[in-house]
């Protein structure tokens, strides 16, 4: 789960790390009234789940709350990456000496949290780490030991900090991954970190991506979560309890279990198919709970044909069975369906199916149904 630049700085301040006054705002008219009341002049920021929003015209500088009103304007009518702003930051315009790059990170191949610092700050880490990437220093954190501050002074004397800094940035490094451990983020990131004519380290930016599937441990973070972050049939997902990844091609794919699906699209592909998407509707699934997935993954954009295998182990194929004939007569979709059973009441399953009138074929294997959702995503309709 991704978290919005002031939902990040938020964070960041709880563990006490300095960032600059300011509040949301959703209107021109508010954002000229949190300019007045923080005086002097403020930053107008998008609040986009996208990098790069300085580039795009989205974070702009005002000098007077009516400057403020009018930025806030002309960024709410913004798209950035495909998202349209309705929140901005409107925080206080700070000077700044130079800009830093501090971050904590999972390393999956040090299988370990590492912290990285780049004297390149402001812009993307990941162009610095193309064009330049001895630019940034990194340091592997041990999980069973603490931060070390010889550690984190390690990477201020490599980014060429002076040495009256040392000490605050050490808290800050400190506090970024107490941060990031404490809430089971994935990332966490402060681009820039700004260096300040008084010798402060302030955060201009942030980053927070959380880990989904540590949420269950965080109720008070899941409520951060952004409508825009998800699609819609993503959301209906996770509501729903249910596995979904949308792929874009034109094949949907329901499957029990993850591996199994991952086989599915191996054999679609296979056969030149591209799947529209990933469900997983997970083991002993019932029959509501196969007709809100059938329904999920024939909402896809370009479906042409649904392809559904089911081994059945706990999950029994005759209750799969009533729960696609069951969400068939609730839909209006005439995409057809290749269905392959396995496993537990395979039988019972299929003979349910073959009583449905919906454009439906039954087939014996995995082999046999990725072909047939191939051909039928071609076009080239069997008899
Ligand atoms: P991003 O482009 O999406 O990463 O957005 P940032 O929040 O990092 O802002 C982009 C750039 O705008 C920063 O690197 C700064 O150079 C500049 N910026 C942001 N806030 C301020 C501010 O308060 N004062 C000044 N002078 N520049 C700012
Ligand atoms: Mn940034």
């Amino acid at each position: 789960m991704r978290l919005q630049e002031y939902q990040s700085k938020l964070l960041f301040a709880e563990r006490g790390i300095a960032i600059p006054r300011g509040s949301v705002a959703a209107s021109p008219e508010e954002a000229r009234r949190i300019a007045r009341d923080l005086g002097g002049a403020v930053a107008v920021k998008a609040q986009v789940l996208v990098g790069g929003r300085g580039k795009a015209g989205g974070v702009r500088l005002a000098g007077t709350p009516e400057e403020a009103g009018e930025a806030a304007a002309a960024v709410l009518k913004m798209q950035i990456g495909g998202y349209p702003v309705h929140k901005l930051l409107v925080e206080e315009a700070v000077d700044i000496l130079q800009e830093l790059y501090l971050g904590v990170a999972i390393d999956r191949n040090l299988r370990q949290a590492v912290l990285m610092a780049s004297a390149a700050g402001g812009v993307e880490i990941e162009q610095v780490a193309r064009d330049d990437p001895k630019m940034i220093k990194r340091v592997a954190v041990d999980p069973l030991m603490e931060l070390d501050t010889a550690q984190t002074q390690g990477l201020a004397k490599g980014i060429g900090l002076p040495e009256e800094l040392y000490s605050t940035f050490n808290s800050v490094a400190h506090d970024l991954y107490e941060a990031f451990l404490s809430y089971d983020a994935l990332l966490a990131e402060i681009n820039p970190l700004a260096v300040t004519d008084t010798g402060q380290l302030l955060a201009l930016d942030g980053k927070v991506i959380l880990d989904d599937n540590a949420l269950f441990r965080h109720p008070d973070l899941e409520q951060l979560r952004d409508a825009s972050d998800e699609t819609l049939a993503e959301r209906e997902a996770r509501e729903a309890g249910l596995s979904y990844v949308y792929l874009g091609g034109e094949i949907g794919c329901m499957v029990n279990g993850a591996g199994l699906a991952m086989a599915t699209m191996d054999v679609i592909k296979f056969f030149g198919g591209a799947p529209a998407n990933f469900l997983d509707v997970g083991g002993g699934a019932r029959a509501e709970r196969v007709a809100a997935a059938l329904r999920l993954v024939m909402s896809a954009p370009k479906i042409k044909v649904v392809l559904i295998n089911i081994f059945g182990g706990i999950t029994r194929c005759d209750e799969v069975a009533r729960g696609i004939v069951a969400a068939l007569e609730g839909i209006e979709s005439r995409v057809p369906l290749v269905v392959q059973l396995s496993g537990t009441n395979e039988g019972q399953g299929r003979k349910i199916l073959n009583a449905s009138t919906y454009r439906l074929t039954v087939a014996g294997t995995l082999t046999e149904a990725a072909q047939k959702a191939v051909a039928l995503a071609g076009g080239r309709l069997e008899a």
